[in-house]
């Protein structure tokens, strides 16, 4: 076709799903085209909570977490007006922020040999049986006849996905701050988790001491405190004593905290739908699990990992990838949906905190079925 150049495949977003296939495929001899619409990674809103999966992917990709400085965390307390839970975290938990961690895998794609385009926003994409027309800029045009689409929640004119039941009027912030060295040292090793009306916050160390604030909150609930940030946090510290403390004589390290709205949690694309062969929707294209189970990055990190050794290993086609990833998410997804719901009102979050309070255990149990399972992950981190 003319005015396109031709690539063998393409990757849309350099994010930890769109940077894990880069990677893989780059580790067999396979040159992929990334296009990173950001020219420098910036910081992203996330918790910034490595879960024992999240970590295994990342080991394998061959990302030292140790050496890039990431937290450990080992234990969680649960905040709430009626008082205060406190467990052992079943694995071993990092903290690292997206900015070091994206940046250090994107890194690692260029070194097994993906070629990295930095600055390249991709505008349109067309794909029918002609195969996948991309329109970046200022990069130019592209045809291709497999795209891994890791776009995160940023959909794709041409490529949208379609609305579904997800719960999408939530909004989420990230800050963060450098504690007071006394508070520092009380929060190391945690992650905090305050449930609060319509929302929950999470607090933890990252790389240098650093702590992230991270908090997910309904649209309603923002817009009653005056549709700012400070009236937010106003409002959460003056229900949770500890937060207040920590964040007491706390310096914020950004002018304005990041935000995302519409989240679309519980999310999962249907393997039904009739797309082009040749496209596979990584990490947040393809689901999106409430944040509190700490498990998205994983997802990413699966998706891209199970989509380049499945194209790799069969040749097979985007529909044969969406279909299983969806079995291998659908469940946790659903179920961290439901608790999300359950936890969002008064008389849902006492319940909930009084079975965490009571049942430790309960909670585990609960928890490691949000997870992704390790049955699934072999198939992922097998090599092709
Ligand atoms: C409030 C909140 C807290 C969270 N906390 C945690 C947590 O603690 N632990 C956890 O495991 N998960 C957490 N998550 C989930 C996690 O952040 C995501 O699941 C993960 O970032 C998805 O990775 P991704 O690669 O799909 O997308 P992203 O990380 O969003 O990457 C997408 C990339 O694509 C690029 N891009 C977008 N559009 C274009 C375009 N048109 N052209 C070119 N490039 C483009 C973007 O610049 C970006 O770099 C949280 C999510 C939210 C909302």
């Amino acid at each position: 076709m003319s005015g396109y150049r031709t690539e063998e495949c393409v990757i849309v977003g350099g994010g930890l799903a769109g940077a894990s296939a880069a990677c893989v495929l780059g580790r067999e001899g396979r040159s992929a085209l990334l296009l990173e619409r950001d020219l420098q990674l910036r910081h992203k809103t996330c918790g910034e909570f490595l879960s024992v999966e999240a970590q295994a992917y990342l080991a394998h990709l061959g990302i030292d977490l140790e050496g890039l400085g990431a937290s450990q965390i080992s234990r969680l307390r649960l905040y709430h007006r009626e008082g205060q839970a406190d467990a052992e975290l079943p694995f071993l938990a990092r903290g690292l922020s997206r900015k070091v961690l994206d940046e250090a895998l994107l890194q690692k794609a260029v070194a097994y040999g993906a070629r990295v385009v930095r600055g390249a926003t991709v505008r349109s994409i067309a794909a029918d049986e002609a195969g996948i027309r991309i329109d970046a800029e200022p990069f130019g045009k592209i045809q291709t006849e497999t795209l891994f689409l890791a776009s995160g929640k940023h959909d794709v004119r041409g490529v949208k996905r379609p609305a579904s039941e997800s719960i999408n009027d939530l909004v989420g912030f990230k800050m963060h701050y450098r504690l007071s060295e006394h508070q520092r040292a009380a929060l190391d090793g945690a992650i905090e988790v305050v449930l609060f009306d319509e929302g929950y916050a999470g607090l933890q160390l990252i790389e240098g001491g650093i702590a992230n604030l991270c908090l997910v909150v309904s649209r309603n609930r923002f817009e009653h405190v005056g549709k700012s940030w400070t009236g937010l946090t106003e409002h959460i510290v003056r229900g949770s004593p500890l937060l207040a403390g920590r964040l007491r004589d706390a310096l914020a390290l950004f002018d304005k905290p990041l935000s995302i709205f519409q989240i679309p949690y519980g999310f999962v694309h249907q393997p039904e739908a009739i797309e082009a062969q040749g496209l596979f929707r990584l990490g947040d294209q393809m689901g999106v699990i409430p944040s509190f189970t700490g498990e998205g990055m994983s997802i990413a990190l699966h998706s891209g990992c199970l989509a380049a050794s499945m194209f790799l290993r069969h040749s097979c086609t985007g529909g044969d990838f969406h279909r299983k990833m969806a079995s291998d998410i659908r469940r946790q997804v659903r179920l961290a949906f439901l608790l999300n719901k359950a936890a969002r009102y008064g008389p849902g979050q006492s319940a909930l905190f009084q079975i965490c309070r009571t049942w430790p255990s309960l909670m585990r149990q609960v928890a490691a079925f949000t997870r992704l399972r390790e049955g699934s992950m072999q198939s992922a981190l097998a090599l092709p």
